[in-house]
């Protein structure tokens, strides 16, 4: 089942317009997840050769299923945390294999952990054995409680290594480092995105583990009550699909980024209460809210400064979260 429209796959490729990449062949790790199997139609739209790597831990093969067929892509069975070896010439590498919700970090640590750390550094071996670039997606998570808003990639964070979320946090920020030693150690062009809240069709809204977005749109769907947790105060900053594609993209392959790190995120600021009033409008909804107590650790702010994307990737998002949330809802 595909779950990008046409208008939004056209969207991505008019953002990487300047970009090439024919006779190119890309790695993708956690190529059957939300932001994996995008990459992985976008790639092959732009005639790369695909192959997705995925152990359906949080992705699910539906996601890829329509791609099956393509002639250029190749999905494979695999957990990155264990070693793999493409055996033939790669020349991108985007690592994306990993759990992100937060429900999930009581669950599966360790394999959050390893995914992170692990497989960032299996990766990279394949990186280096066939010279490929290497794209990491870090995370927001890096700042954890952070204090400067908007917040540069130069803040070094604040970051709980014992709480809930260390798993993920730390783990991302040891990927971090392994990117910047094999970079330094190696030569290898690497590139570091700090993703920063994305949405859009194809993220998983199964309910318990779901991100806030898909689950406050179920919730709205279904007329139950909206699941605020703490008084709904604190702020996130909601990138659409496409825009982050676009941005991820970009940071993959353009000149002169060579081991840098980029925020990819959308730089508008909300509650997580204008949120859910917002995603009840947009239902139609006669749901209530609810309140429930704050996750331990769970920031209270968070916004990027994209200064250094929109200077050196020539990117900033394009679609507003209303619209952004219309076409989540098939409504636009
Ligand atoms: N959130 C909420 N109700 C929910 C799920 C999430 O109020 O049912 C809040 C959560 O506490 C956080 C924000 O929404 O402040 C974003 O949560 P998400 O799970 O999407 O990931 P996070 O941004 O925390 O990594």
């Amino acid at each position: 089942m595909t779950h990008s429209s046409q208008s939004d796959i056209e969207q991505i490729l008019n953002g990487i317009s300047d970009i090439s990449f024919e006779s190119k062949t890309v790695l993708i790790t956690g190529g059957s997840g939300f932001l994996g199997s995008w990459m992985c139609e976008t790639l092959l739209n732009k005639g790369a050769e695909v192959i997705c790597l995925d152990n359906y831990a949080s992705g699910k093969a539906e996601n890829t299923d329509h791609l099956k067929t393509h002639p250029k892509f190749t999905r494979i069975f695999h957990d990155i945390s264990k070693s793999y070896d493409p055996g033939r010439k790669i020349d991108l590498i985007c690592h994306l294999a990993s759990r992100a919700s937060p429900l999930e970090f009581e669950h599966y640590p360790i394999q959050i952990l390893k995914s992170n750390t692990l497989g960032t550094m299996n990766a990279l071996g394949i990186a280096k054995k066939y010279e490929a670039a290497f794209l990491f997606t870090s995370t927001s998570e890096t700042y954890g409680e952070a204090a400067i808003f908007p917040t540069p990639e130069t803040y070094r964070g604040n970051v709980n290594t014992l709480g809930i979320r260390g798993c993920y946090d730390e783990a991302k920020r040891a990927g971090e480092a392994f990117c910047m030693a094999y970079f330094r150690q190696h030569g290898l062009d690497v590139r570091i995105a700090r993703i920063f809240n994305t949405y859009g069709p194809g993220m998983r809204s199964d309910g318990h583990y779901g991100r806030v977005i898909p689950r406050f749109m179920d919730q709205a769907a279904n007329n139950q009550p909206i699941t605020i947790f703490g008084d709904g105060k604190q702020t996130r900053s909601f990138c659409y699909v496409t825009d982050q594609i676009t941005g991820l993209l970009r940071l993959a392959v353009l000149p002169g980024i060579s081991g840098e790190v980029v925020n990819i995120g959308n730089p508008v600021e909300w509650t997580i209460l204008e949120l859910a009033r917002m995603i009840i409008e947009l239902c139609g909804s006669s749901s209530e809210l609810t309140y429930q107590p704050m996750p331990p650790d769970d920031p209270t702010r968070r916004v990027p400064d994209i200064t250094k994307a929109r200077a050196t990737l020539g990117w900033e998002p394009k679609v507003e979260l209303r619209d952004g949330l219309l076409k989540m809802m098939n409504k636009k």
